[in-house]
């Protein structure tokens, strides 16, 4: 080892799941929503001026914030906006996590969070779901340095109800509580309106998802002012043009369109309810998703296998190998509904 090597601040990174480069696959395997962004977008792209891409961005991300502001009836002091959730989630955990207790999080949940805290060396401990693959608020009621975890949970699909949401931010009103709302829209109540009456409580949501804008980075978080200035605080210490003109040009445009995105988010849950269906008929064994994605287990099928198998057949699910709890699942993003009826054609005839 070189000397050098000993002040290197190493880290097991985060693993994202494949972006493989084919044509033609059915592409499950990062929760990705399959149908276009608004149309408006496309029309933005025809028309958006080169040349202001010579000039730096707007910092405060003004255009964007105001109309996710509008869309959701808060004020644009209530809201920090960042690269992706993920640039907004680590930026909550620099500016938040701080304490010497630990930062509560679920034992099965994102996978980022343990990365996040073990990168900026915050103390953290997970907290085992229950053996139904449920957070239970009663596990969060100690002393801690803070508590996240993303409701609908992931990879499980696992929504708490608001009350239960309620429950643990009340309990921890002495550190930040961080609601993880990346799946939010297809089907759960979000915890946006508490964010008046709890000034510890930060709401994160993605345009990943429910906008189909995955491809452009887009995250925001909800919040009380004072939090909104804090986090601001921590964005401008360490990189003060997040998002790039495109984006948020492209952010301000997609949130416009509210039909677009209840008509799609509407296909995607009616797919993924018709995919349970056709599962549950093929013997695999789920949760009651209310997210994108089905996280499946088969009593007799490994879950590596029709993992590997599936991918020979060029449709791409998402498998961990951690916890070991989980290792017998897949997890399944919902596609179009021609997606998932090829989906489950493939599984009819594997099984026989
Ligand atoms: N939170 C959860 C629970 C997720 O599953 C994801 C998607 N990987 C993210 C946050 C980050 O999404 P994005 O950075 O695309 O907004």
């Amino acid at each position: 080892m070189r000397k050098w090597e000993e002040n290197v601040r190493r880290v097991v990174p985060y693993t994202p799941g494949e972006q493989p480069k084919k044509e033609r696959m059915i592409k499950l395997n990062t929760n990705e929503n399959p149908y276009p962004p608004a149309p408006e977008v496309a029309k933005l792209l025809q028309s958006f001026d080169v040349t202001q891409l010579r000039r730096y961005p707007d910092p405060s991300i003004g255009d964007l914030i105001r109309e996710i502001a509008a869309f959701y009836q808060v004020e644009p002091e209530q809201v920090f906006a960042g690269v992706g959730s993920d640039d907004v989630l680590a930026m909550i955990f620099l500016t938040f996590f701080n304490s010497k207790l630990p930062v509560l999080f679920p034992d099965i949940t994102y996978s980022f969070y343990d990365v996040w805290a073990r990168l900026l060396g915050v103390a953290y401990e997970t907290v085992p779901l229950d053996e139904r693959f449920l957070i239970r608020a009663q596990d969060y009621n100690r002393p801690c340095g803070g508590v996240i975890f993303p409701n609908p949970n992931a990879p499980t699909g696992e929504l708490l109800p608001l009350e239960t949401v309620e429950t643990i931010i009340r309990q921890n009103q002495d550190v930040i509580v961080v609601v993880d709302e990346a799946y939010i829209d297809f089907g759960g109540k979000s915890a946006l309106p508490l964010i008046d009456r709890y000034d510890n409580l930060l709401v994160v949501q993605t345009f990943s998802k429910s906008r189909s804008l995955a491809g452009s980075r887009i995250g925001y978080a909800f919040g009380s002012r004072k939090l909104i200035r804090y986090l601001n605080d921590v964005k401008y210490s360490f990189n003060s043009y997040t998002l790039d003109r495109l984006s948020i040009a492209i952010g301000a445009c997609a949130i416009r369109d509210r039909a677009y995105f209840e008509e799609t988010t509407q296909k995607v849950i009616a797919a993924r309810e018709w995919t349970k269906q056709e599962l549950s008929r093929l013997g695999f064994v789920f949760g009651d998703s209310m997210s994108n994605f089905i996280f499946a287990t088969h009593p007799q099928i490994p879950a590596v296998q029709l993992f590997e198998d599936l991918k020979k057949a060029d449709i791409y699910v998402r498998h961990f190998q951690q916890p070991e709890r989980i290792q017998n699942y897949l997890r399944i993003s919902i596609g179009t509904m021609e997606e998932m009826q090829e989906l489950i054609s493939f599984l009819q005839q594997y099984k026989q």
